[in-house]
């Protein structure tokens, strides 16, 4: 069976490397923050060409740390797409404030710009866009917007670490960046983490003060804070994969260009990457309308697949309160009723990718005989 993800894999290539960074976490005994997360920090936040970075518990606390620090509160609107992870609208109703939704260009699966200015309103604070499946939103024209209508730019970044548009990497463009450190995503850590990166010191101040209990000193509460600290332990082991995230996420370009090739010609829609970003491929989700066929024939095949994300979140039972119904957002409820993600990890042999490519190829064959 072909996994559609592989982390087992991966810690056996730095597990040396992994383990002393543990034991040096056991040895020092910073177990919240401390040195290894601090430098973490600093390492990552440079990473992404920023430069503040605060580490948190998750990528959903950096959301809702980042959209605290923009001030969003009740009665605030926030600009988002349906077509993403549920944590993204989660963090706008733990602020209190209430998501608006955009529909997403069917193309990239990321925000449509040319829908934002309809949506804006009088209470409109802030923009999200999700860099899905690890290629970055159209960012230039969502700046454009944001900037004439004073709003805040959060990037959701969770899929997206080293992503680029236009040689601007993830977490340099907007107001504030939010990733996460899942121990799925690009780089992910041994349990739960996420960053904030910024390049504004006063955000900085905020978040830093809010993930700890609302304090700069102990004892101290300025503000009403949280206990989203990010552990020593997953600073530690970060800061060894973050030396190795560049390597990685060239394994997994050259798995999508040899996807790319394996199904050129298949008549299977594969992603499109625009020519100006690089597309960083925490997905690798191809499209058909036979979606649950051609999952179980892959299954049948030995090849695992994902889909993210079989409910957009306007039509998700949990958020049936803010009012919108099917057929609003038609690019998002297409794509979340056919995206079939394919195995994705660095660590994908050549004799993996030619395996579900032939899969694939086998199964678009047999279902476009049958519609004959
Ligand atoms: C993973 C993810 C999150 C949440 O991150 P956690 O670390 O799991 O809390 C938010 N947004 C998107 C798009 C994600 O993929």
């Amino acid at each position: 069976m072909i996994p559609f993800v592989d982390l087992k894999a991966q810690y056996l290539g730095i597990k040396s490397e992994v383990d002393a960074a543990i034991q040096r976490t056991l040895d020092n005994t910073s177990f919240i923050l401390g040195p290894d997360v601090s430098a973490f920090e600093e390492e990552f936040a440079a990473y992404c060409g920023n430069k503040h970075g605060i580490g948190v518990n998750t990528g959903t606390s950096a959301l809702h740390l980042a959209m605290l620090a923009a001030g969003i509160g009740p009665g605030d609107e926030v600009i988002t797409v349906p077509f993403t992870f549920v944590a993204t609208v989660a963090a706008v109703h733990y602020c209190g404030a209430k998501t608006v939704f955009v529909d997403i260009d069917p193309r990239t699966f990321t925000m449509d710009p040319t829908k934002l200015e309809a949506a804006i309103t009088p209470r409109t604070k802030a923009i999200v866009p999700v860099h899905l499946y690890g290629q970055m939103a159209d960012m230039d024209p969502i700046m454009e917007v944001a900037r004439r209508h004073k709003l805040v730019v959060i990037e959701d970044a969770a899929q997206a670490h080293g992503a680029e548009y236009k040689g601007r990497r993830a977490g340099s463009i907007g107001d504030l960046a939010c990733f996460s450190f899942y121990p799925g995503k690009n780089l992910g850590a041994y349990g739960e983490g996420g960053m904030v990166v910024t390049g504004n010191p006063e955000y900085t101040r905020t978040v830093r003060m809010l993930r700890d209990w609302g304090a700069e000193k102990k004892y101290q509460h300025v503000l009403k804070g949280f206990n989203f600290r990010l552990e020593g332990m997953q600073g530690a082991i970060l800061r060894v994969k973050l030396k190795y995230l560049e390597k990685w996420t060239e394994a997994r370009c050259a798995a999508a260009t040899r996807y790319d090739q394996g199904l050129a010609s298949s008549g299977v829609p594969t992603p499109a990457a625009l020519a100006h970003n690089r597309h960083v491929y925490h997905v690798y989700a191809i499209r058909t309308q036979q979606r649950a066929a051609w999952q179980d024939a892959l299954q049948a095949k030995g090849v695992s697949s994902g889909i993210h994300y079989p409910i957009p979140v306007h039509l998700l039972p949990a958020y049936a309160d803010l009012g919108y119904t099917a057929g609003q957002f038609p690019h998002s409820e297409r794509a979340a009723n056919e995206v079939l993600s394919l195995p994705m990890f660095p660590e994908l042999t050549v004799e993996q990718t030619d395996t579900v490519c032939g899969a694939v190829r086998a199964i678009a064959a047999a279902s476009l005989q049958a519609a004959a």
